[in-house]
C-alpha cells in the first residue's frame, strides 16, 4: 500500500464530524488493506506505532520538525518559521511548503506504507548523541518521498498531533461493519476492552473473523480498561438498587492502580494507572512486595496505593501519593511517602481467566492468592470489607470508613451477573462518598475544550475554561460549564503550558459547543470540579435533548476543587448518562432558577 492512500482516508475523515460517515470511511478503507497492514494502520491513525499503553512515543520537537521542512522544501529556515508562528501546527507548515512537484524529481519514488513504517521507527529508536540529527533525516527522507498531505500527516504523527477525530468508539463501529455484523459489535469492544489494543483486534478479526475475536484474553502484561462505579445519594437508595444485600468495601482515597506480575526469567512486574500510565518506576516497593508475596506465578490484580503517615499508620488524602508521580528524586520520594497497596479484585491467576467470573468468586481466590510479608512489613493488603444487608449496618460500615479516613465505602454487588465489566461503569459497583452528605454539593471530573482570556487582574493569562462531559454513545464532549472560580495564581501560570499542546485552531470535531471561546483545546486535561446542582441550561450542550428538547444541562456555580485528574483521560471524565442521572436525583429543585445563567462565574 502507499502512504498516500492512508494520508488521504485521514484527510477525508478530518473533513467530516459525522461519526456514521466516519465509521463508512474507516470500514470502507479497512476492507481494502492488507490483514498484516492493519494493525499499524490502526496505531498510526492515533498517531502512534504500538498500542497506547506501549511507554515508547515518537514525540519529535517541532523545531526539528521545522528544520526538515526547510531541508525538503529549500525554503529559508525563517520563512518556515514564520509560517510555523502563525499557523501553529507543523503539519500545516509542512502542506503548504511541500508541493507536489517535489515529488516527481528523479530520485524520489512514491513512498510505501512500509516505508514509513520502517521510517517512524527508526525516529523512535534513534539513540545517541547525534539522534536529533538522525530523527531529523529519517523524517526529511520520507517528505522528500511526500506530497502535500502525506507530509501533513508524517509531521503531525512524529509531533504527537494525531487527531482525526475518529474515537475508539468509531472505529470499533467501522471493524463490525467490516468483518463482522452489527450484533457481533460487543465482542469487538470486549476483546478491546480486556487487552487495550486496537491492532491486535483489527488484525484478529480481519484475518480471523469474530470467532477469532471471541479467544482473545486477558495477558499479563497488557492492561485490562478498568471497572469503574456509578454513583446514588444515600446509603438507603444503594441498598434499594442492590435488593437488600451486597458487600460493601471502604473506599480508599488513593491512586488505581493495575499490577501485572510474571515470575520467572521473563518475570517482571507492570504497574499501570487507570489511563494505562507506566507507573512501575513510581511505585518500586509496591511491585516488589508483590512478587515477593504473590502465590503462583503470574496473576493481575487491582487495588488502590494509598499513602499513610509512618507513625500513626493513619492514611493521608489522595494529593500525598501524587508525591509519588515524579520523574526524578524517586528514591527520597519512596522513603518520604510511604504508600500501602489496598487490593480489592482479581483478574487473572495462573492461566485462568477470572474477569467473567462474579465479584464473590474474584475476591475469594484474591485473598488466597497472597501470602503475608515475610519481614512483617505490611505494604500489601486487601480492602476492608463486609456483607450488609441492613440500611443500619451500612451507616456504621460507612462512618467506619469515614473514620479510618477513607473517602466513603463501594458497595459491590454480590449476583451471579457480578462479573468485572472491562472498560464499563454500572451499578454492578455503586459508590457514595462523604461530599454527597454535604447538601447539594457533588464533583464531576471534566475535560478542558476551550479557555477564555483573563481580565483585569487575569489579563495575559486565561480567565476561565470551557469543560465538558462525554458521551460514550456519540464520541462527543458536550460543554457543562464556564469554569472561573477555585483557581489560585499558581495554576493560572501554569495553565498555558499545560494546555499548549491541545490548542486547536478551530472547534475539534470531538467537541459540541454553543460558547466559542478564544482558544479551543481537544480534549486532554481532566479537572475535578464540584457544583451546587445541575440546571436545563440554554447554552449548554452536554445530555442535549434528554430532559427538555432544545436545551442540554449545566452545572451551576462550577468551581475547580485543586484536583487535576491526570489519572483519567478525556473518555473516562464524567458522562451524559451520569449528568442526566444527577439531574434526576436532585430531590428539589427550585423551577425558577433551573433556567437560570449557570455561567455567572
Ligand atoms: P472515581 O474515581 O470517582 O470514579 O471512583 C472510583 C475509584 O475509587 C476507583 O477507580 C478506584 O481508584 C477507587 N477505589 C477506592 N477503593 C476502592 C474499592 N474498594 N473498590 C474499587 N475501587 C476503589
Amino acid at each position: 500500500m502507499q502512504f498516500s492512500k492512508l494520508a488521504d482516508m485521514f484527510d477525508r475523515l478530518e473533513a467530516t464530524s459525522s461519526r456514521l460517515e466516519m465509521t463508512d470511511i474507516l470500514a470502507e478503507f479497512f476492507k481494502t488493506v492488507e490483514p498484516s497492514e492493519l494493525r499499524q494502520v490502526i496505531y498510526l491513525s492515533v498517531g502512534r506505532l504500538h498500542p497506547e499503553f506501549y511507554p515508547q512515543e515518537l514525540g519529535m520537537a517541532d523545531k526539528l520538525v521545522l528544520k526538515a521542512i526547510a531541508s525538503v522544501s529549500g525554503r529559508t529556515q525563517k520563512e518556515v518559521d514564520d509560517l510555523w508562528i502563525k499557523t501553529g501546527d507543523p503539519g500545516e507548515v509542512a502542506e503548504q511548503l511541500i508541493t507536489k512537484k517535489k515529488q516527481m524529481t528523479l530520485f524520489s519514488e512514491p513512498l510505501s506504507f512500509k516505508a514509513v513504517v520502517e521510517g517512524l521507527t527508526l525516529i523512535e529508536t534513534a539513540t545517541g548523541k547525534d539522534s536529533q540529527d538522525k530523527k531529523m533525516k529519517h523524517l526529511a527522507r520520507m517528505m522528500h518521498d511526500s506530497g502535500p498531505i502525506e507530509s501533513r500527516y508524517l509531521c503531525r504523527i512524529v509531533t504527537g498531533r494525531m487527531r482525526v477525530g475518529a474515537g475508539a468508539m468509531t472505529i470499533m463501529d467501522a471493524l463490525a461493519l467490516a468483518f463482522a455484523t452489527k450484533e457481533q459489535r460487543p465482542d469487538i469492544e470486549r476483546a478491546f476492552n480486556i487487552t487495550c489494543d486496537m491492532g491486535l483486534v483489527a488484525e484478529t478479526v480481519a484475518k480471523g473473523g469474530i470467532d477469532a475475536v471471541k479467544k482473545i484474553g486477558v495477558t499479563v502484561g497488557s492492561p485490562v480498561k478498568v471497572m469503574l462505579a456509578e454513583r446514588l445519594r444515600s446509603l438507603p437508595d444503594i441498598m434499594d438498587r442492590m435488593e437488600g444485600k451486597c458487600a460493601f468495601e471502604y473506599k480508599y482515597d488513593g491512586m488505581r492502580v493495575q499490577a501485572h506480575i510474571k515470575k520467572g526469567p521473563n518475570g517482571f512486574v507492570k504497574l499501570y494507572s487507570r489511563r494505562l500510565e507506566d507507573l512501575t518506576s513510581n511505585f518500586p516497593d509496591i511491585a516488589d512486595a508483590l512478587m515477593r508475596q504473590l502465590k503462583g506465578d503470574e496473576a493481575i490484580i487491582e487495588g488502590e496505593c494509598v499513602a499513610f503517615e509512618p507513625e500513626t499508620g493513619n492514611l493521608l488524602p489522595f494529593q500525598n501519593v501524587t508525591h509519588r508521580r515524579k520523574k526524578h528524586g524517586m528514591e527520597q520520594a519512596v522513603e518520604d511517602v510511604p504508600v500501602r497497596i489496598f487490593m480489592f479484585d482479581l483478574l487473572y491467576h495462573d492461566g485462568k481467566d477470572y474477569t467473567l467470573m462474579p465479584y464473590s468468586m474474584r475476591r475469594s481466590k484474591l485473598e488466597m492468592s497472597f501470602n503475608e510479608a515475610k519481614d512483617g512489613v505490611d505494604k500489601v493488603g486487601y480492602t476492608t470489607r463486609a456483607i450488609i444487608s441492613d440500611e443500619d449496618q451500612a451507616q456504621t460500615f460507612f462512618d467506619q470508613a469515614i473514620a479510618s479516613k477513607c473517602e466513603g465505602i463501594m458497595a459491590k454487588s454480590l449476583e451471579d451477573i457480578s462479573i468485572y465489566r472491562a472498560g464499563s461503569r454500572g451499578f454492578l459497583w455503586i459508590q457514595y462518598k462523604k461530599d454527597y452528605t454535604q447538601a447539594l454539593v457533588d464533583t464531576f471530573d471534566l475535560a478542558v475544550v476551550g479557555a477564555f482570556y483573563g481580565m483585569g487582574k487575569r489579563a495575559g493569562v486565561y480567565g476561565a475554561l470551557l469543560m465538558a462531559a462525554y458521551d460514550p454513545d456519540t464520541g462527543k464532549f458536550g460543554t457543562a460549564c464556564k469554569l472561573g472560580t477555585g483557581f489560585d495564581d499558581a495554576f493560572l501560570a501554569a495553565l498555558p503550558g499545560m494546555l499548549d499542546q491541545y490548542k486547536s485552531e478551530k472547534k475539534p470535531s470531538s467537541v459540541n459547543a454553543e460558547m466559542v471561546p478564544d482558544v479551543w483545546f481537544v480534549p486532554g486535561i481532566v479537572l475535578e470540579v464540584s457544583a451546587a446542582d445541575i440546571s436545563i441550561s440554554p447554552i449548554h450542550t452536554i445530555s442535549y435533548g434528554a430532559i427538555k428538547e432544545d436545551a442540554g444541562l449545566g452545572l451551576r456555580f462550577p468551581r475547580f476543587t485543586g484536583r487535576v485528574r491526570d489519572d483519567k483521560t478525556p473518555e473516562q471524565c464524567t458522562t451524559s448518562a451520569e449528568i442526566i442521572e444527577f439531574y434526576n436525583l436532585q430531590e428539589s429543585r427550585d423551577s425558577d432558577s433551573s433556567e437560570s445563567d449557570n455561567d455567572s462565574e
